[in-house]
């Protein structure tokens, strides 16, 4: 069976064949540099103790120390953590960052802790890898079930471990001890940004309508944002289901609906908010449509009733490469993950960089540097698409293997 890494590498590799590269470089790029597996140990609050599997992967630092958030899951796997530190360096290379791509993961359902074993699981899990991580070597930060809580606690164990305060070692902090302003809205800012960038060259005006899959972190800010510049959010989902209203959903509403019954559908049966299958959600009528929840949520048997003429991939590998082929035969634009949620690790980034500086930069520097980054990758892709005829996706790989292969040339034997 192709793994879950095999299956990612075959976009770089498909990228390899419009560079000029030596072949030696892209084996070099097959497998991880350095994955960590730790037995992990914790004491439960009755007494016992639970032994849980656990991951740090460097995928490759070329271009600088490894960055790459930490996830716990049930499900979480040695493939599965390397194959988002292998997306983290390619992400990070498409937004010229100074950083390599690693990635952090838990096998264990977080939902079962109480708070203070989650401590005592953050603090663990720091122990076992304060070797691999560090401000010069390996970043980590928030992701599937973790978040700014989590990682105060890890800075503060790293700390106690090396005896010294180390801010840059974690990036989505909380603000208090060194988080970035900006850090929450990034993920969705970004791929706002890179929309609105591109949005006058794509017949985009004021009105469009955009459906919207996932209502969590980045797809509820992203609803907020294309709300206020003028769009219609026509469709949103959840883990529950979903919801349409032609006319437009009023975002402030389905924020109190989610906060007050954990669902958007609550919505449902008032202002002309109907509820349809969780399914259907991929093929509403719109002009936009938004993928902010799980991989391969667009796949070979879905595709084709997409009806949008642009996806915009907030989630990380939401469209299967078989989906790809299908959108890509109905001229739908697809604004590929590693560029378009690029802004969530492009402010993980000027946080790593605000702690190491000591000097902590306004909300409106944040947002006009995302913004820069956004646009001048974005139009880079753009340009480079356009002129080799391939896909915005394609065109992304081909920008980041080409300075991660610059990187390694630079470097010699
Ligand atoms: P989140 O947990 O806050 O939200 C996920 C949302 O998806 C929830 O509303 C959940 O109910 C919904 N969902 C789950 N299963 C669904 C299904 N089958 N159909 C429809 N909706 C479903 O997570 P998030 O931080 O918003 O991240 C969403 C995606 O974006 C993930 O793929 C994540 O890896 C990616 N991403 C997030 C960030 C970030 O900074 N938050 C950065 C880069 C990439």
């Amino acid at each position: 069976m192709t793994s879950k890494l095999e299956k990612a590498l075959a976009r770089l590799v498909a990228a390899a064949k419009h560079l000029n590269i030596d072949t030696t470089i892209l084996e070099r790029l097959e497998f991880p540099q350095e994955t960590t597996h730790a037995r992990l140990t914790i004491r439960m609050d009755d007494g016992s103790l639970k032994s849980f599997r656990a991951w740090r992967c460097r995928y490759d630092d070329s271009r600088g120390p490894t960055k790459g958030g930490i996830r716990y899951h049930p499900s979480v796997t040695a493939d599965e953590v390397e194959t988002l530190a292998f997306l983290m360096t390619v992400k990070c290379a498409v937004m010229n960052l100074p950083l390599g791509g690693g990635k952090g993961g838990v096998q264990i359902d977080p939902r079962h802790l109480s708070k203070i074993e989650l401590e005592r699981l953050a603090r663990g899990y720091v122990q076992n890898f304060a070797k691999v991580i560090g401000p010069n070597r390996d970043i980590p930060a928030p992701d599937v079930n973790t978040n700014a809580m989590t990682m105060a606690w890890m800075a503060d164990e790293y700390a106690s471990i090396v005896g010294e305060r180390t801010p840059a070692v974690i990036t989505g902090k909380p603000i208090s001890l060194g988080g970035s302003l900006g850090r929450d809205d990034a993920t969705a800012r970004g791929g706002y940004y890179l929309l609105q960038f591109l949005a006058k060259g794509l017949g985009f005006t004021q009105g469009a309508r955009a459906a919207i899959q996932g209502f969590g972190n980045a797809g509820s800010h992203m609803a907020q944002l294309l709300e206020s510049a003028g769009y219609k959010v026509v469709a949103v989902s959840d883990s529950k289901g979903a919801i349409y209203c032609p006319a437009g959903l009023d975002i402030k509403k389905l924020n109190a609906a989610k906060e007050r019954n954990g669902s958007v559908t609550k919505l449902a049966g008032s202002d002309g908010v109907s509820r349809i299958a969780a399914g259907e959600l991929v093929s509403v009528e719109c002009d936009l449509l938004v993928l902010a929840a799980l991989e391969d949520m667009v796949h070979a048997g879905n595709a084709a009733n997409v009806k949008a003429a642009i996806i915009l991939e907030l989630a990380n590998s939401p469209i299967t490469p078989e989906a790809d082929e299908i959108l890509k035969s109905k001229n739908i634009i697809v604004l590929p993950d590693i560029l378009a949620n690029a802004g969530g690790v492009a402010v993980s980034y000027f946080e790593w960089v605000q702690n190491r500086q000591g000097d902590y930069w306004a909300i409106e520097d944040i947002h006009a540097r995302l913004k820069t980054m956004m646009e001048e990758e974005g139009a880079a892709i753009l340009a480079c698409a356009k002129d080799k005829n391939i896909t915005l996706r394609s065109a992304a790989y081909v920008r980041a293997l080409s300075r991660i292969v610059e990187a390694i040339e630079a470097k010699g034997t």
